[in-house]
């Protein structure tokens, strides 16, 4: 099911999520169906449960193959190194900004069946995971970015007189 999208500012986007405690119950399941599907209408490349008003810590990260729910992730690795990128932010429509993420992390987390996987991420998959980890901490990008900027809409051109 497509749910409507939580804007900022809002106060559920602003709250710590809590940890999933059974991920086998029908309620998650639900909730990371409609993740996915919100995502996929919105033209997401990922989303975190409090964007559709929940404060649970799940998140969904698009990939090339079959999107990824990650239930109750933690970083247990960082890279030294950090890159810079643009993000935007489907809670926040119309706005960028470049963000200093690690560029290398290592995930723990659990899968929709609610075992426990381990793995890396780098660039913008490891961008996408901070991203959605800072939401169900209550972050927005627009907290860390370092520019700011509005999408430049382009006019559209009348050649009447
Ligand atoms: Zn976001």
């Amino acid at each position: 099911m497509i749910l409507p999208i939580l804007k900022h500012p809002n106060d559920i986007l602003r709250k710590k999520s809590t940890p999933v405690t059974d991920v086998a119950v029908s309620d998650i399941q639900k909730l990371i169906a409609n993740m996915i599907d919100t995502m996929y209408a919105a033209k997401g490349i990922g989303i975190a449960a409090p964007q559709i008003g929940h404060s649970k810590r799940v998140i969904i990260v698009k990939t090339e193959d079959e999107p990824l729910a990650l239930i109750n992730p933690v970083i247990i690795k960082k890279s030294f190194r950090k890159e810079s990128g643009e993000e935007g932010c489907l809670s926040i429509p119309g706005i960028f900004g470049t963000v200093r993420r690690y560029k290398k992390i290592t995930v723990e987390a659990l899968d929709t069946h609610g075992n426990k996987v381990t793995f890396e991420a780098s660039d913008l998959f490891a961008r996408v995971i901070q991203h959605e980890i800072d939401h169900i901490d209550g972050i927005l990008f627009i907290d860390r970015a370092k520019k700011i900027y509005r999408e430049e809409k382009i006019e559209k051109i009348d050649r009447k007189p």
